[in-house]
């Protein structure tokens, strides 16, 4: 297996985006931490606030999806014909209908919120070992190119009297990844994400994807991977903890 294009991202450096969820304005900030840059102010954000603010995260209905589906049918019936095709052959008769439908499928991540996901699965527990969930399946749209990015999240926690439900990991996942993406970004959102529920001693997350822009133009290498890293916390200043994650998810 050829890895033609590996990045290895150590998140955090000189981040300025701490909204990047969408879920706050400021930065969460765990004691003994140090998230910002080298002149990061420490400024707490209290778990209770940063939990209500997920009520506002902004999504999608069930009722959006259908007044919407006669405009995006509209518009494949327009791509159809800009290509060359013609809409009203029998094959491509019903094209615009179900590959609009399978487009809001492919982005059902807008339609849920991460508060939802993580009622009632937020446990007080004394567990200070490494919790890793690995080989999460991950499909996701490119939003420069509206293809598929495909492929494996990997997860690792390190508690600090709180843990989360194991489902729950790869729920965040699925909730990040059915969106408009880059895979930066994706990485990101679910480690800020799962920072700002349990407010753990650290969080890594690493995702491999293939990118179909990738594979299908351009380079057109069929087996290139796109790997990308956020560290927090112990995870990012202690190398043998990040050792010992990196080692247990290539395990
Ligand atoms: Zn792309």
């Amino acid at each position: 297996m050829e890895r033609s294009k590996q990045k290895q991202m150590n998140q955090n450096e000189n981040e300025t985006d701490a909204a990047i969820n969408g879920h706050f304005d400021g930065r969460v900030k765990v004691p003994g931490w140090s998230a910002g840059g080298a002149a990061g102010t420490p400024s707490t954000v209290p778990s209770s606030s940063v939990m209500e603010s997920w009520r506002e995260e902004r999504t999608r209905s069930l009722e959006d999806n259908e007044m919407s589906l006669p405009s995006i049918a509209a518009a494949y019936t327009t791509i159809l014909r800009g290509l060359g095709e013609d809409p009203q052959r029998q094959g491509l008769l019903k094209t615009p209908w179900r590959a609009a439908t399978a487009m809001q499928f492919f982005t059902k991540g807008y339609q849920e919120k991460i508060i939802d996901v993580l009622n009632d699965a937020i446990f007080d527990e004394d567990h200070d070992e490494m919790v890793i969930v690995k080989d999460i399946d991950m499909f996701s749209m490119c939003e420069h190119h509206l293809v598929p990015i495909f492929g494996r999240v990997h997860i690792g926690y390190l508690p600090n009297k709180r843990v989360l439900g194991l489902s729950k990991l790869a729920r965040i996942v699925e909730i990040y990844s059915r969106r408009l993406q880059v895979q930066e970004r994706l990485t990101k959102q679910i480690a800020v994400a799962i920072t700002e529920a349990l407010q753990p001693a650290g969080v890594g997350v690493v995702i491999e994807a293939t990118h179909m822009c990738m594979v299908m133009r351009g380079v057109q290498k069929m087996n290139s991977k796109t790997v990308t890293s956020t560290m927090l916390g112990v995870f990012r200043e202690d190398p043998k903890t990040r050792d010992e994650f990196l080692s247990l998810i290539r395990s």
